[in-house]
């Protein structure tokens, strides 16, 4: 089969940084025409300036009626990688309105949302899309502070599964991606104290997180598989992924 992307049109949300961003510059080298979602211009003006002609789109996801209204504009779009995501860490005890609120709404109430708009879409058109979530390895397991942040992600593989159940008979494929430490800005964050880090190194097999200056690459390549696999498989190979 033909593997290139070329001819497909891609949209990455939370491409500013980190995954999504490398997502989005190697769906872009794989021929796809990407347009990258985030929320502060600056990075999506210096994904411009990459010169590979990614479009962009500057929304808060957090914000219902600017996402409306932003993808109302994004053309059609035949692959989606709902990669948009917060991880605000605070011990069960206190965890705060404020932070239990916008986890939600960013990292599942905008993956319904988005989905919604780019699968009704796809559907007008009766293409065969692709639609990939960016879950964690935090939907599975139990994180100290992540109370939040895990019960979104679970809640995401749930929702993959539904997704997947439902949009199958339109022809669309839904999966999710399950990364373990990646030191993006949000893995900085959250993994780089010493005792915390090498608690979670020692369960990885290759005693190491993923970085996205090197490993990054090896991720992207290994990545781009998965949203291969998604975007061309049969229909039947339609499932919930957890790759890294
Ligand atoms: P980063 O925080 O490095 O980057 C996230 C990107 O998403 C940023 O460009 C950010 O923009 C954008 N974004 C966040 N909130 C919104 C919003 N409301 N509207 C639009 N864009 C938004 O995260 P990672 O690259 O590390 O994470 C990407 C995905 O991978 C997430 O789903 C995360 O949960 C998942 N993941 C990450 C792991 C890790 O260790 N890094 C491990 C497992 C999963 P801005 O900075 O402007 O807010």
């Amino acid at each position: 089969p033909d593997r290139s992307f070329s001819g497909r049109r891609a949209l990455v949300t939370g491409a500013g940084k980190g995954i999504g961003r490398a997502a989005a510059l190697a769906l872009s080298g794989a021929g796809a025409q990407v347009v990258a979602l985030s929320r502060t211009q600056a990075d999506l003006q210096s994904l411009e300036r990459e010169g590979t002609g990614i479009e962009t789109l500057c929304v808060d996801l957090g914000d219902w009626d600017a996402t409306e209204a932003a993808l109302s504009k994004v053309g059609a779009i035949d692959l989606l990688v709902n990669n948009a995501a917060v991880a605000v860490l605070q011990p069960f005890l206190e965890v705060t309105k404020e932070a239990f609120d916008r986890s939600f709404d960013v990292n599942l109430r905008a993956v319904f949302h988005v989905s919604q708009i780019i699968s009704q879409q796809m559907i007008a058109r009766g293409v065969q899309g692709a639609i990939v979530n960016i879950s964690s390895q935090a939907s599975q397991r139990a994180l100290q502070d992540h109370a939040v942040y895990c019960s979104t992600k679970s809640a995401l593989d749930m929702l993959t599964k539904v997704m997947a159940l439902e949009l199958g008979p339109h022809k669309i494929r839904v999966n999710s991606v399950n990364p373990t430490v990646v030191m993006t800005d949000m893995g900085r964050i959250n993994w780089s104290e010493p005792q915390k880090a090498a608690a979670m190194i020692s369960r990885i097999p290759l005693q190491k997180f993923a970085d996205p200056g090197t490993a990054m690459i090896q991720l992207c390549s290994e990545f781009v598989r998965v949203l291969e696999a998604a975007a061309l498989f049969p229909l039947g190979a339609s499932k919930n992924q957890s790759r890294f």
